[in-house]
């Protein structure tokens, strides 16, 4: 029984390699002639028609038209079939090319925007960690330029073109339709920890950075004395938004009557409890607490503050009232939940519904 599975296991072989055989003469026959077909063609003389005709018959490529001999062998499995290329099914990260911009003293982003003809506005795109404090550039700092009006957005894990078009308001054909972001038809994958153009972005107005005013160890770390639970409650006892999160207002809005009460929404010390001055004064009374985890948690256009900057406060510990300071209409909280400087949408974190009220 086996010695009969491999007697014909094998003339199968002999017979799939005689088969090839025939294949490659009768492709041979194939090639052959086309040769002498080409070779005809290349030394038939044509005929003039008309002057007209001539000339463009000069212009044109002389295609030889190909007769096949008989009936061409087809091959009737894939096993010469070429495998799919894996390369063209990989994910390529972005491929950028950006002009730098080195910090010389003195140099604000207004000037350094206008030496590139571009907006401030897409200076701290391309540079968001510049934020922080953009009026006072490091000497020696070098910056991306970006040669469009835009964001350098980086892509985080679990991040679709959908949720970041979302993120910026912009749709996602022109973040696809930048080239340089190498975002490959049909899937479009995204490789987290590179970083896309957004055209058309724009970071918003809410972009400050409070400074770390806890003890800080001979490294200049901070030593923190509590540590956030990594769960967040809501700020006030409000459900009702009048704002949602997006890249202009990365943060929610929740309507509230002048004067309501506050909480931490996490345990953390507060590292910034004054009326945010300057640039920042959209956000008036605020209130920052830094959770030691890599979080922070931010409370603006509070009418009153009651805690100060290096205390400790627990969750869901009272820390100011509601108003309708810095750029407000009407009294309301603008709560941002900041994941290591990166605004994410609170809502992701918060438990229990709420209600549109925008
Ligand atoms: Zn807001």
């Amino acid at each position: 029984m086996v010695n009969e599975q491999r007697f014909w296991h094998r003339l199968s072989g002999h017979l799939i390699l005689a088969g090839g055989a025939l294949i490659l003469i009768a492709l041979g026959q194939f090639q052959w002639n086309t040769a002498e077909t080409e070779l005809a063609a290349a030394t038939a003389v044509p005929t003039p028609v008309s002057l007209a005709a001539d000339l463009l018959s000069q212009t044109e490529i002389v295609t030889p038209t190909l007769v096949p001999q008989g009936s061409l062998p087809v091959i009737n499995d894939d096993t010469l079939a070429p495998l799919p290329n894996p390369h063209t099914y990989q994910t390529k990260p972005p491929d950028h090319n950006f002009q730098m911009h080195e910090v010389a003293r003195g140099e604000t982003p207004n000037i350094i925007a206008g030496q590139y003809g571009i907006s401030a506005d897409t200076l701290l795109g391309g540079n968001t960690w510049l934020s922080q404090e953009s009026n006072q550039l490091q000497v020696g700092a070098q910056l991306v330029i970006l040669p469009v009006n835009g964001v350098l957005h980086k892509v985080r894990a679990g991040e679709t073109i959908e949720s970041i078009a979302e993120l910026y308001q912009v749709p996602a054909d022109d973040i696809i339709a930048y080239a340089p972001n190498n975002l490959e038809f049909p899937f479009y994958r995204l490789v987290p920890e590179t970083e896309l153009v957004i055209p058309g972005a724009s970071i918003g107005q809410f972009f400050f950075t409070a400074p770390k005013s806890v003890a800080t160890n001979a490294a200049g770390e901070p030593q923190w004395k509590v540590f956030g639970t990594g769960t967040y409650i809501w700020p006030v006892n409000g459900r009702c938004l009048t704002q949602f999160y997006n890249g202009f207002h990365p943060a929610i809005d929740v309507s509230s009557s002048e004067g309501s009460p506050v909480y931490a929404s996490d345990t953390g010390t507060v590292t910034y409890a004054s009326f945010a001055a300057g640039t920042y004064y959209d956000y008036g009374n605020l209130i920052v607490l830094n959770h030691g985890n890599g979080f922070e948690t931010f409370y603006a256009h509070l009418s009153s503050i009651g805690v100060f900057p290096g205390q400790t406060v627990t969750q869901g510990e009272l820390i100011g009232f509601t108003g309708n300071t810095g750029r407000s209409s009407g009294p309301h909280i603008h709560f941002e939940i900041r994941d290591r400087d990166f605004r994410i949408n609170p809502l992701d974190r918060l438990g229990g519904g709420y209600q549109d009220c925008s």
